[in-house]
């Protein structure tokens, strides 16, 4: 597998609990490199943009309010097979489905309050890194 970056974001109920060096040590122990990141706190129009895709789920406006509701810190995420191996560290949606070690597994609170997202796939890593940064601010 070739290197590839993905798209993360540590979600407000991790900010809010001072979580985001403890998930950070998580992404660079797997060998993931921060190559960009910095704290936002989104309006809800923006978080709503940014999960369009899950307009028509019946949680769709309880996951605005809460992406909205305090700063998350936003970044990109680098190494071999980096949108598989996020995935595999964050863990399952629903934390009491995901694997011990897992960072869901260890912080989420709940299904929706878990902690952490990750880009699912190589088009939606490149959109959403894209929604957020700007090719000079991805330094390597
Ligand atoms: P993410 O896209 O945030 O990385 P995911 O890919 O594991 O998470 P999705 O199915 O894409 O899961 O859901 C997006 C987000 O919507 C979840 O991370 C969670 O915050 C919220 N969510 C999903 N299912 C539910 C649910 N049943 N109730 C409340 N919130 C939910
Ligand atoms: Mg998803």
């Amino acid at each position: 597998m070739a290197v590839q970056r993905t798209f993360s974001i540590i979600k407000p109920d991790a900010t809010n609990r001072n979580l985001t060096g403890a998930i950070n040590a998580k992404f660079e122990a797997a060998g993931l490199r921060i190559v960009a990141q910095k704290r936002i706190h989104l309006t809800k129009a923006q978080a709503g943009e940014f999960y369009a895709v899950h307009k028509e789920r019946p949680f769709y406006d309880e996951l605005c309010e809460f992406m909205s509701s305090a700063p998350i810190v936003a970044q990109v995420l680098e190494g071999e097979d980096a949108i598989a191996k996020n995935r595999e560290v964050m863990g399952a949606t629903n934390p009491a489905e995901a694997a011990d070690g897992t960072i869901r597994k260890e912080f989420a609170l709940s299904i929706g309050e878990n902690s952490v997202h990750g880009s699912d796939a190589a088009e939606t890593a490149a959109v959403e890194i894209a929604y957020f940064f700007s090719g000079l601010e991805l330094v390597g």
